[in-house]
């Protein structure tokens, strides 16, 4: 089964990088760290000229979204991201499988932020919106602006990481879990 999701990611990443990594990203080819591959997405970070950057590329059915967090890297067309894509061509069980924590398995608090990173904020958000609680509701609710909510959200997809992530998901996570609550208890 972990083979499908490692085939897709070599098939995506062939079509998104056909050509052998240019000069700059030949460098960071094999440096990364921390490689962790969940599904068919793979994180892993590297030192660059500026700080150690987070760089991932995730292989869906429709496309294949690549991200860094480096100064040119938003979009995912950075040297980076030609590197990390090389690099899983080489060597992808380097990467080590991450499972996606369901919250029933949270027993402590080293669970709690496995958990957190294995959702993403916009996964949650969906959830809500599902039971009919739209971003902007729930942007309110915790006292944030809507346009502050998108920006979390869409940093943590482009590798920008906002201080309040972590606490952001906690809230969906409370809401998520309470607003089934206070419906059945108005029944
Ligand atoms: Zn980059």
């Amino acid at each position: 089964m972990p083979n499908s999701e490692i085939d897709a990611l070599n098939k995506a990443i062939r079509k998104e990088w056909p050509s052998k990594p240019g000069e700059k990203a030949k460098i960071y080819v094999g440096k990364f760290f921390n490689r962790v591959r969940i599904g068919s997405k793979v994180v892993a970070q590297v030192v660059g000229n500026h700080g150690t950057y987070t760089v991932s590329i995730h292989a869906t059915e429709l496309t294949t979204k690549s991200a860094c967090s480096c100064y040119i890297g938003k979009g995912g067309y950075c040297h980076h991201c030609a590197a990390l894509a090389a690099t899983f061509l080489n060597n992808p069980d380097s990467f080590v499988e991450k499972t996606t924590k369901n919250l029933s398995d949270v027993k402590g608090m080293t669970d709690v932020n496995e958990f957190l990173q294995s959702v993403t904020l916009e996964s949650l958000l969906a959830q809500l919106k599902e039971k009919g609680i739209s971003q902007k509701a729930f942007a309110a609710s915790i006292g944030m602006s809507t346009q502050h909510l998108s920006s979390v959200k869409s940093g943590e997809l482009n590798n920008r990481f906002y201080h309040e992530l972590g606490a952001t998901k906690l809230a969906c996570l409370w809401v998520l879990e309470h607003y089934g609550e206070i419906n059945k208890g108005g029944k």
